[in-house]
């Protein structure tokens, strides 16, 4: 079969692999579709300390289903989450369960950009592979798990009913973030992106004031009219850059948040003011990565539509295909969302 996979820094190939068969407990699943994440474009350019595996947002049919699994047939379309935490140690029991040790040794092989992929016992028996509803089409299939990162960032920093929210880069994940913040109750939603077309993306559903970061001073004139000069409740710094989180920094209230969503560049430092951020009692919360039961609400909410995903993907680009898919995700002028099409793909 083929895989698409990492040959080293800056190169993609498509080579053909063996099968994978199902052992005891686990499934192996055809692809249907898997979104190029932002992480997947940074272990290409080499700058990501975990490199290894790309494609970790697949969704697909049941092919095989091993002995003693449960619940799930052949023929199943579903979504699955590559990792999973052990739920047994101290910091799976505080609650932080994406910074769980056991969580990234976890993964589906031999990734998601495969016309098919075996999912672990662990995985399997935890709920990582999420039934999906007739309803949910591929391609929203394939934004659940970015979706779910939202979801859980937002749990971890808690969103008061009305909050106010302003989302610097609207990147795929930062419109999945606008969106997950409106239905879970955000009161108004503001965000900053250089193209337009993600610009367009964000205010056709999700987020009421875009504004180009290069413009100096929108972003603050926005926040000051949404909030009569106060500052948001939160601020989500959807890139990695260390002056947008300084930015986010000064774009909240007294007692606001900071959520550190994208991933920053390995020894990228910070330069902000510390006693302001102590004086006006700022805080700085990273969240990483989401779990099968943020999935699982993501999947709730699309369902019930007060959660709309589809329009988000502006390309499909079959496996054979999958570094022009790379090259187009690459390209926020050209592209918002792009999925890599597999096999069981049919609409
Ligand atoms: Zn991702
Ligand atoms: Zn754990």
């Amino acid at each position: 079969m083929k895989v698409g996979r990492l040959a080293g820094p800056g190169r993609l190939e498509l080579v053909d692999l063996p099968r994978p068969t199902a052992g005891r407990g686990e499934v192996v699943v055809d692809l249907a579709a898997c979104g190029v994440c932002g992480t997947d474009l940074e272990k290409l350019r080499g700058n990501y300390q975990t490199a290894g595996k790309i494609g970790h947002e697949p969704a697909g049919r049941i092919r095989e289903v091993g002995d003693g699994v449960r619940g799930l047939s052949v023929g199943d379309r579903v979504a699955v989450h590559h990792h999973v935490p052990c739920y047994r140690c101290a910091v799976c029991a505080r609650g932080d369960l994406t910074f769980c040790p056991t969580y990234s040794r976890t993964n589906i092989d031999p990734g998601g950009f495969a016309e098919a992929f075996r999912v672990p016992a662990e995985n399997v028996e935890r709920g990582a592979v999420l039934r999906l509803d007739d309803r949910v089409t591929w391609p929203a299939a394939a934004l659940i798990e970015p979706a779910g990162c939202a979801v859980t960032a937002l749990r971890k920093v808690g969103l008061p009913s009305g909050a106010r929210v302003f989302v610097l880069g609207l990147g795929p994940v930062g419109l999945l973030y606008a969106r997950a913040a409106r239905a879970l109750g955000a009161g108004w939603v503001g965000g900053t992106e250089i193209s337009p077309l993600r610009r367009a993306a964000g205010e056709r559903d999700g987020v009421d004031v875009t504004v180009d970061p290069r413009d100096d001073g929108a972003a603050r004139a926005a926040v000051d009219r949404a909030t009569e000069g106060m500052g948001v409740d939160l601020a989500v710094v959807a890139t990695g850059h260390p002056a947008v989180i300084r930015e986010a920094t000064r774009l909240v209230r007294r007692g606001g948040t900071v959520n550190l969503f994208g991933l920053p560049d390995a020894g990228s430092r910070l330069d902000a003011d510390l006693q302001d951020l102590y004086l006006r009692g700022v805080r700085l919360i990273p969240s990483y990565a989401t779990t099968e039961a943020d999935m699982a609400e993501v999947h709730r909410q699309v369902v019930e539509g007060r959660l709309r995903l589809d329009d988000l993907v502006s390309h499909r680009l079959p496996l054979a295909r999958f570094d022009e898919a790379f090259r187009l995700a690459a390209t926020p002028a050209e592209a918002v969302k792009v999925v890599v099409t597999g096999p069981a793909f049919d609409g």
